[in-house]
């Protein structure tokens, strides 16, 4: 036709007899976020023993990352007769599991919504004299309320000049039926160590918002305070119950109880290869081989929560042994440095996983990274696969 430009041919590709597969196994071996249940339960036997004081499982951030159901019903089978969450969503999710135990939420971070809260038969934390005139204003029906006071954090709770507003308040909408006052909450600043000393002033701030409320008439109230740490170091801030949250997963962040690790996260290598000495590894060339060496890769990367930079010594286990990670942690890899061993395609490594084997903890992942257990063992992305043992 005129007017056309002929597309020239391109010379055919002949075709391979038998492509690349993928190792067998790989397939159904993705990257896993394992749970063991049973390592909650005990968690919470522990925690209760040592406390002597009712348990709420704080399932927050997903259950902290390894499932806010299955770590509910594993905390509840523990003894728990609680559970807290920051998000009313998050209550709906457990009640539509099925269960039953009392349900607080405190954070509300989309906005107040009430009538999703008597929905979902949860009790709230109000952390604003303004939020409790928005439940008094919009109560469908009796919504059961927790005094949420700021002990020492300014990062949530009515600020201690408005606690007299508050309980005169919580007592005028008491009497006029539109809410029950069933709790009084704060929470301490020292929730990252064992120390009895800083965590006085927010005690004694405590008692001051306690023997307010009960010159308001406010009683009985649930009292709860402490959160893992305190709770399991200072026996001052276990008041009526305790709130568990990284203690349920086994972290303990006082460092002074013997707790299980309740995540396993491990990943199939997929890609092998053997490199000479002076290889640059990774983005930026920040590794460099100095001898003949064999890499794994995993398919993990910091899009799935894992840490970009880190320290020399971060590890993972393949085999049996540790090997270290080298090189940057790419968006969706990581390269493994596994000496004179060649670990074929699939074969499965564990990057981190309870004490005692080869497997590093949360606890080495978060010092090799400067942070936290909770950011390594939270953070870990949505695409990572999850199980429950
Ligand atoms: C997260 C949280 C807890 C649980 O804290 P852990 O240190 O993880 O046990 C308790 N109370 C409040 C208000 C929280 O936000």
């Amino acid at each position: 036709m005129p007017g056309t430009t002929a597309v020239p041919t391109l010379p055919r590709c002949p075709r391979a007899a038998t492509g690349p597969r993928p190792a067998s196994g790989t397939q159904g071996a993705r990257p896993t976020l394992h749970l063991d249940r049973a390592a909650v339960t005990a968690n919470v036997r522990t925690i209760r023993a040592q406390t002597g004081s009712r348990v709420m499982a704080v399932v927050k951030a997903n259950g902290f990352g390894l499932g806010t159901v299955p770590v509910a019903r594993a905390a509840l089978d523990g003894g728990a007769s609680w559970l807290g969450v920051t998000d009313l969503d998050d209550a709906e999710l457990l009640r539509r599991a099925g269960l039953t135990a009392p349900v607080l939420a405190w954070l509300h971070p989309g906005g107040l919504d009430v009538e999703q809260a008597v929905r979902a038969r949860t009790d709230l934390a109000v952390g604003l004299v303004e939020e409790l005139q928005q439940v008094v204003d919009q109560a469908p029906g009796l919504v059961r309320v927790h005094l949420h006071l700021d002990t020492g954090m300014a990062r949530g709770g009515v600020p201690r000049a408005e606690w007299p507003a508050l309980m005169r308040l919580a007592r005028r909408a008491q009497d006029g039926g539109h809410l029950r006052v069933v709790g009084l909450m704060g929470h301490l600043p020292e929730a990252d160590r064992a120390d009895p000393e800083r965590n006085a002033p927010g005690v004694e701030a405590f008692a001051v918002g306690l023997r307010l409320a009960v010159s308001w008439g406010l009683w009985p109230l649930l009292t709860h305070l402490g959160a893992t740490a305190a709770a399991l170091t200072d026996p001052a801030t276990r008041f009526e119950m305790v709130r568990i949250g990284a203690g349920l997963v086994g972290i303990d962040p006082s460092s002074t109880t013997q707790l299980r690790a309740a995540g396993r996260l491990t990943a199939p290598v997929t890609h092998a290869a053997e490199v000479p000495a002076g290889t640059r590894v990774g983005y930026g060339g920040t590794h460099v081989t100095t001898s003949a060496t064999h890499l794994s890769v995993l398919g993990l990367g910091y899009v799935d929560g894992l840490p970009r930079e880190l320290s020399p010594d971060a590890a993972v286990e393949i085999g049996g042994r540790r090997h270290r990670v080298v090189g940057r942690v790419s968006m969706d890899q990581m390269v493994i440095d596994t000496g004179a061993i060649s670990y074929p395609r699939g074969t499965l490594a564990t990057v981190f996983g309870p004490a005692g084997t080869a497997a590093p903890t949360v606890q080495e992942w978060a010092a090799w990274a400067g942070t936290i257990p909770h950011v390594i063992l939270a953070g870990i992305g949505s695409r990572v696969r999850r199980t429950v043992a």
